[in-house]
């Protein structure tokens, strides 16, 4: 059955070739491993913390006689990401064996689902660069969600002659989510994966780390020319992060569209990305595929709910990050942009919401992006490791905007609390800070700087505009804790300009 065309050609996918444009078209298949203690059939742990086969129940080393029990966390995370995805919950799913032997697959199968998923179709919205630098929506399709085992892992390099295996991955929970064609770019790919792994993490259905593998890709990639129907797709298997997602894109896009210039075919096929060599390689075609003569699993019943039961999980969901970034816009008046990186990470955003509760959102969000992402993505830290709180950095922004301290003297005083830690009261107490309002010593600032530049005075009293350069100096004379607004009116009072 043909694949329906969703989207129109945007020029600015289009990729040059040397006989014209052509157009890439992706697809994803996306495994995350389920949030959960125990696996999918077993109560075998999911830590991965032990020694090889430290983990390992007699279900998942597929002892004779042992059947598999399904574990409802999982079902129950499937369901909740269903819904986190705006998709089709199937109230009625079937598990089936997938046959294929391989020795990290002790059952000979792997239980996963086939014709009946336990969730349908649904969408992820992304934002990517548009022609003039402007956000763009992107709504791409999902086209189910299903829950499935993992394998083991075979051990080549333990020892010289003999391969060993383990175990304790065999039987975890994993979720895979197949989106539509729907992508048209390697940017589009890689705001895809961010997506699905922000929202993963808001709903806590999937750690949903690339690093660990416990988020991995296969990219389905084929080329066309603008308007003319999908070519034949190449797939590239278990890509584990999302920069070689958008390099793997792109070297296949342009393998492909090599080979079709030169009057050649694509032949469709498992291919490889090495990550060393920036390119994909031929793993397997066509020809090899598995013949997995799927059939449905008799050791378990059908998986089946109520409408309540879905409703509940509903009712429980978080906020998700397309509905704070809307939130985060009308609420605190921050830009598109602001938002989205805020709420890129449910703990940044909380962060933010600590920082801006009772207090100008922009300028909380100028400060958490600016200044605290700034010095922690220097820092290589992420945002849990902080050493500056919410609480704290609210309580900075109150000193500045009630005039204890000067915008300048605000950023010292951060960069203190960066290095060492600390209340920012605290800080400009014991370091004497404070912001000089006092007309007194401002105005024996600002004589004294008259004073030493006598011709420039002179020069001032012609071209206000030189007042700045005397704020600059009277600030300096005063180690920036003068206020420069009452420094401002003073030497317009002293010089006589408006
Ligand atoms: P299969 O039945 O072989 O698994 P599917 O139709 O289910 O194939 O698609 C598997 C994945 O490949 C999906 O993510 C889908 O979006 C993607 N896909 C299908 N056709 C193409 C194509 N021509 N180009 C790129 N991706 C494609
Ligand atoms: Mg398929």
């Amino acid at each position: 059955m043909p694949i329906a065309e969703t989207r129109n050609t945007n020029p600015k996918n289009l990729i040059p070739g040397a006989t014209g444009d052509w157009e890439v078209v992706i697809g994803m298949e996306v495994h995350a491993q389920v949030a959960s203690k125990a696996k999918l059939f077993s109560g075998a742990p999911t830590d991965f913390g032990g020694a090889p086969n430290d983990h390992v129940s007699l279900v998942d080393a597929a002892m004779p006689g042992m059947l598999p029990v399904i574990n409802e966390e999982c079902v129950r995370q499937a369901i909740r990401t269903g819904l986190g995805l705006k998709a089709e919950i199937n109230r009625h799913s079937v598990f089936a064996r997938k046959n294929y032997f391989y020795p990290d697959l002790p059952q000979g199968y792997q239980i996963s689902q086939y014709d009946q998923p336990i969730v349908g179709e649904g969408t992820v919205v992304v934002e990517v660069p548009d022609a003039n630098g402007d956000m763009e929506e992107v709504r791409v399709g999902v086209e189910r969600l299903h829950l499935e085992q993992d394998a083991g892992k075979s051990l080549h390099d333990q020892h010289p002659s003999m391969s060993f295996v383990d175990l304790n991955r065999s039987g975890v929970a994993l979720m895979e989510i197949v989106s539509k064609p729907d992508l048209r770019s390697a940017d589009e790919a890689k705001a895809f994966l961010t997506k699905l792994r922000t929202i993963l993490r808001y709903l806590g259905t999937s750690d949903a780390d690339m690093e660990k593998g416990n988020l991995r890709a296969d990219i389905n990639v084929s080329v066309r020319r603008p308007g003319e129907p999908f070519g034949t797709r190449c797939e590239i298997k278990n890509v584990n992060s999302i920069r070689f997602a958008g390099q793997a894109v792109e070297h296949e896009a342009r393998r492909q569209i090599a080979i079709l210039e030169d009057g050649g075919a694509i032949e469709q096929e498992t291919r490889l990305f090495d990550p060393g060599r920036g390119e994909t390689r031929s793993m397997r075609s066509k020809e090899e595929a598995h013949d997995y003569r799927y059939f449905p699993d008799p050791d378990l019943l059908p998986v089946e709910f109520d409408e309540a039961y879905v409703e509940a999980l509903r009712e429980g969901l978080p906020e998700l990050p397309d509905d704070k970034r809307v939130r985060f816009q009308s609420e605190y008046g921050l830009s598109a942009y602001d938002s989205d990186v805020l709420v890129a990470d449910r703990a940044i955003a909380n962060f933010f919401e600590g920082v801006a509760h009772g207090r100008d959102g922009k300028q909380a969000a100028n400060w958490v992006i600016n200044e605290l992402l700034g010095a922690l993505n220097r820092a290589d830290k992420s945002i849990e490791a902080s050493p500056v709180s919410a609480h704290q950095l609210g309580a900075l922004l109150d000193l500045q905007n009630d005039g204890t301290i000067s915008g300048k003297i605000a950023k010292e005083v951060f960069d203190i609390m960066l290095q060492d830690g600390g209340d920012p009261g605290d800080i400009v107490e014991a370091r004497g800070l404070k912001q000089v309002t006092d007309t007194g010593a401002i105005e024996a600032l600002v004589d004294q700087v008259l004073g030493d530049n006598a011709e420039k005075a002179t020069q001032a009293k012609e071209k206000p505009a030189m007042i700045g350069w005397f704020v600059g100096q009277v600030m300096k004379a005063s180690q920036g804790k003068a206020n420069p607004q009452a420094v401002n009116a003073m030497l317009k009072e002293k010089l006589g300009v408006e």
